[in-house]
């Protein structure tokens, strides 16, 4: 299945999905009565949140969507990586071409998928079209309604009549035009929603290739799992030589060559600890399609 980058948004503090149909960001207008009277409850932005937040996420977030051809899309993914910047950010500007390589922190060769589906979440679309929104950008913080416009992108026509729109952008007309969220041509249907993480196997150092150096002594001595002994529920490291003992073993631990231990990345031979799950992001997904551990997939 190919995946399509569709846009960036910056979350704070969150980001609901609606039908199209159902709801009244379709156009200028609806978001307009909004402030008069047709209905208080959409002014309310804890209201929206409640009603329509399908993923709990916050910060730099990256949308992408599959494409079944005709009928849109009907698969949406919502990002967002700590890793993400040193990914996808180059001199302080977002690298574009590198939105594709998004998934690449998290990719191993033996990594494992734990998804979960959150059952109170799930989504139906009749419009055939799906979209997103900031409610945070929807109002001033004096309770006026921003200008938010929606505009079709990707338009396809032929002989000047429209013969296929397959998404589009909220842009916030107050502030320099800013994306605040988007709609995409979707699959009707029922949708569910998951969460996903990837778990990935940590590098395994050998005792051979650690050692811990004693401040009592200064004596380099090759890692071996007794010489972290417990005392009184402190956790200490031990030096047969001089007798003593040393709290936080950890700064003590190193390579043998001094360099320190990424423990996100390693793990010491008799750790316990030589995995690591790591968010993926969130998925939207019909509900005749399970998604399962074993039948989910990197994008890229
Ligand atoms: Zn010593």
């Amino acid at each position: 299945m190919k995946f399509k980058y569709l846009t960036y948004l910056l979350v704070e503090p969150s980001l609901i999905f609606f039908d199209m149909n159902k709801t009244r960001f379709r156009n200028v207008k609806k978001i307009r009565s909004l402030k008069l009277k047709s209905s208080k409850k959409y002014r309310d932005v804890w209201w929206l949140e409640k009603k329509f937040t399908l993923v709990d996420i916050r910060g730099h977030t990256f949308i992408y969507h599959n494409a079944i051809g005709e009928k849109g899309a009907n698969e949406i993914r919502i990002l967002n990586m700590i890793s993400i910047e040193d990914e996808i950010e180059k001199e302080g500007k977002w690298d574009t071409r590198r939105y594709n390589s998004i998934e690449r922190p998290l990719k191993q060769k033996n990594h494992i998928f734990k998804v979960e589906k959150i059952k109170t979440k799930s989504l139906s679309v009749t419009s055939g079209v799906i979209g997103f929104i900031l409610p945070s950008e929807l109002f001033f913080d004096d309770g006026r309604v921003k200008r938010i416009k929606p505009t079709w992108k990707d338009i396809k026509m032929v002989d000047g009549d429209i013969v296929a729109k397959n998404y589009g952008f909220y842009y916030d007309w107050d502030n320099d035009y800013e994306i605040v969220g988007g709609f995409l041509k979707f699959e009707n249907g029922k949708y569910d929603v998951y969460r996903c993480h990837v778990v990935k196997y940590k590098k395994v150092l050998k005792n051979s290739e650690v050692q811990i150096v004693f401040p009592c002594c200064s004596t380099s001595v090759e890692y071996n799992k007794d010489l972290i002994v417990q005392r009184w529920g402190v956790t200490n490291a031990y030096c047969k030589k001089c007798d003593k003992y040393h709290n936080n073993p950890d700064d003590l631990i190193s390579r043998k060559d001094g360099q320190k231990i990424d423990y996100e990345l390693f793990a010491l031979e008799d750790s316990t600890d030589k995995t690591e799950e790591k968010e993926y992001g969130y998925i939207i997904k019909s509900k005749s399609e399970k998604l399962t551990n074993a039948n989910m997939r990197f994008m890229f």
